[in-house]
């Protein structure tokens, strides 16, 4: 595919903190000091998937005052303290079995820009709070029949990024490697049909903030995924089939790499899987219906001016389009979508009830209220 290049415009230090979040989880008081995420760092472009440099929007990311909130005591499993780093935005509790993650679903980075191949969905804060949070092993077992990503998996989150943005198979629904068509930002990511944003690479620029030698992401088995070295800083050890590998005291670890399977290529570890996903993991909340694919659209900028309220460029043939959205006090969000000519529409949808029986339908997604 001709993908036209992105040359060096001016790189904006376009980072967010979209601390607005449909459920709002309870702060505590924090026994830690603040972490330590300067929102103002760029990763490094080498670990972005794209080679070349973001063009962002003139417009800054807004970065909210945040409220300071309990991210652990200090029995705190050895596996939170990665999370913990992206604390207070990420949140986690633990019991005997499992580290508890909780967040909403978005980065601290820039999304979306340099897709190609697009659903027309955009990123929206999802709530994976309370009894919808994530949930790692804390004591990981090596499974009797693992389970490959090439022919399983191609349903729902396979691993969790250490910001709390979810990451799923780097194969589509369809089988497709998602990065090699189209399908992703410069960070690996994209959103899903309940606007979810997730990464189908392995986040690589978060080896920066996560520390160096910890881990970037846990698989849903519990097993660690580091970067692009081993933990004491060496180059990587060779790697089987689902990126991963034993050490020298027989732990078992995945890596991130650039070129496929980029994130585990599967579960080496104990799972339940039904229908094609790790069972059970947190539900994204549609708001709407999902959009169909838009043949031809190229994603040139994504901005958040503030807190709760976004902004989306793409180019269709030689029009530019806007998407303007924010959330409102009631947890609603209001859409104005801009054409080329000037041309405005608004749709604004609610938040669907939650905690609906599992076992029953799924509640359809609202419809535009106007
Ligand atoms: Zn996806
Ligand atoms: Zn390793």
């Amino acid at each position: 595919m001709n993908r036209p290049c992105l040359l060096a415009l001016v790189v904006a230090s376009a980072f967010f903190a979209a601390d607005v979040q449909a459920h709002p989880i309870g702060s505590e008081p924090d026994e830690h000091s603040p972490a330590g995420y300067d929102f103002s760092v760029r990763p490094p472009t080498a670990v972005l998937l794209r080679g070349s440099q973001l063009r962002a929007d003139a417009v800054l990311f807004a970065q909210a005052p945040r409220p300071v909130v309990s991210v652990g005591a200090k029995s705190a499993p050895a596996i939170a303290t990665p999370f913990q780093a992206f604390g207070p935005k990420v949140k986690t509790r633990w019991d005997e079995r499992f580290l508890y993650i909780e967040s909403d679903g978005l980065p601290a980075h820039n999304m979306m820009v340099g897709i190609t191949a697009w659903q027309q969905q955009v990123p929206l804060p999802q709530p994976y709070t309370g009894n919808n949070a994530w949930r790692i092993p804390l004591q990981p077992r090596v499974a009797a029949q693992p389970i490959s990503a090439r022919n399983n998996l191609f349903r729902g989150a396979i691993a969790l990024a250490v910001n709390g943005v979810p990451i799923f198979n780097a194969l589509n629904n369809r089988g497709e490697d998602a990065f090699k068509i189209g399908e992703l930002d410069e960070w690996g990511g994209h959103c899903g049909r309940a606007d979810d944003y997730h990464y189908h690479a392995a986040p690589l620029h978060l080896q920066e903030t996560a520390g160096k030698g910890r881990p970037i992401a846990f698989a849903l088995d519990g097993f660690p995924l580091y970067g692009l070295t081993e933990p004491d800083g060496t180059p990587v050890a060779k790697l089987d089939e689902f990126n991963g590998h034993f050490d020298k005291n027989g732990g078992y670890h995945y890596h991130g790499t650039k070129t496929y399977p980029y994130v585990n290529g599967g579960l080496r570890g104990e799972v339940t899987v039904r229908d094609g996903q790790v069972d059970p993991q947190p539900r994204a909340e549609p708001m709407r219906e999902a959009g169909q694919p838009l043949r031809g659209a190229r994603i040139t900028g994504f901005a958040s001016p503030q807190a709760g309220s976004w902004s989306l460029t793409y180019q269709l043939g030689t029009e530019t389009r806007r998407i303007h959205y924010a959330l409102k006090g009631d947890g609603s969000v209001r859409f104005e979508f801009l054409d080329g000519r000037g041309q405005s529409r608004t749709e604004t949808y609610s938040p669907r009830p939650r905690g609906g029986d599992k076992k029953g339908p799924p509640p359809r997604p609202g419809k535009p209220k106007n």
